[in-house]
């Protein structure tokens, strides 16, 4: 052996190692994200756009078992498609492929991509509740159960039609109490994290519909209390829980900054807050992170800072004795 063979021999050792399997195709599993790659981190929203992509019949993207919703990117005058990736608060992090699969006629097109899906460092949040509101007893087990069941089933159906056409805005401008994704400790007991944002508002703020949408659900639930399940269009879907007052009904269709309900502490709530939630295609998202999306803002977004609450008050204010929920 050649001492410039030895070198590239050892070369190739020391780059296969430095390197992941991907770069050496023959040695490891297929490639995967050929494509491009995108990255995201945990709770968070991923802009996925295919610019070579035109005129499609059909396109549909996957990502760990959900579906992924493209459209025609208005942005790029209808040429080209995008698509909102929602990462969950609990999807490994890592690196996980992103297929999309579109129908140009006769013609299949296949693309590959690769999501690196980036551990946020999530809040543990210490709760202390009256007993019987942590420890359910068999019943009250039941009801939550046939609760959840009632939820799933609700936003199974994936909605066809995008209804939205501008950004999305924050229902109440408050104080955020309770923050996505922490851990809940409650009582001592670890608990699911929670997987939407609470927002500290006075008893009877209005609450507005962050995006134009068809409400779906109206519920009364142990945990939520009164609640609204808003579906915009394209497996996303907001939810506003603890009302005092719902100011709609099943299949109204509501506008972006329509008020919807009023601020309440029903359900197990700790205090007055609104608890906003966002799922995208299933994954549990930051409801915040829709705010800062690539399309036209909405011209409710500013009157959703003048419907502002006037100061809280010291007990409003402290962000675990009130304005918390424990989903
Ligand atoms: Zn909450």
């Amino acid at each position: 052996m050649s001492s410039l063979d030895r070198f590239l021999i050892i070369s190739v050792v020391l780059l296969a190692s430095v390197f992941p399997v991907e770069l050496f195709p023959n040695t490891g599993p297929m490639p995967r994200g050929g494509d491009g790659q995108f990255s995201g981190k945990q709770g968070q929203v991923v802009v996925v756009t295919i610019p070579e992509l035109r005129e499609a019949t059909s396109v549909k993207g996957r990502f760990l078992g959900r579906t992924v919703t493209l459209f025609p990117n208005p942005a790029a005058g209808g040429t080209g498609y995008i698509g909102l990736l929602g990462i969950d608060l609990q999807d490994e992090p890592g690196a996980h492929e992103l297929t999309v699969d579109a129908q140009l006629g006769e013609q299949g097109r296949h693309f590959s991509y690769q999501v690196l899906v980036v551990k946020e460092k999530f809040a543990v949040e210490h709760l202390k509740l009256p007993k019987d509101k942590v420890d359910l007893d068999e019943k009250a087990a039941a009801r939550w159960k046939a609760e959840q069941e009632q939820v799933r089933k609700a936003l199974a159906e994936e909605s066809a039609m995008r209804l939205w056409q501008t950004g999305f805005i924050e229902p109440v401008h408050g104080k955020r109490t309770g923050i996505f994704g922490s851990v809940r400790i409650m009582n001592g007991q670890p608990r699911n994290p929670h997987n939407g944002e609470d927002i500290g508002a006075p008893m009877g703020t209005d609450v507005m519909a962050s995006n134009d949408g068809v409400v779906r659900l109206v519920v009364d639930h142990i945990f939520s209390g009164r609640g609204i399940f808003v579906d915009h269009g394209l497996g996303l879907y907001s939810m506003y829980f603890h009302l005092s007052d719902v100011l709609v009904n099943e299949g109204d269709l509501v506008k972006a900054g329509q008020v919807i309900g009023k601020v309440g502490a029903t359900g197990r709530a700790t205090g007055p807050h609104l608890h906003w939630g966002m799922k995208v295609n299933g994954a549990r998202v930051n409801p915040y992170a829709l705010l800062g999306l690539p399309f036209p803002q909405n011209p409710a977004a500013a009157r959703s800072l003048v419907a502002a609450p006037s100061r809280l008050s010291p007990a409003e204010s402290n962000p675990i004795a009130v304005g918390s929920d424990t989903r």
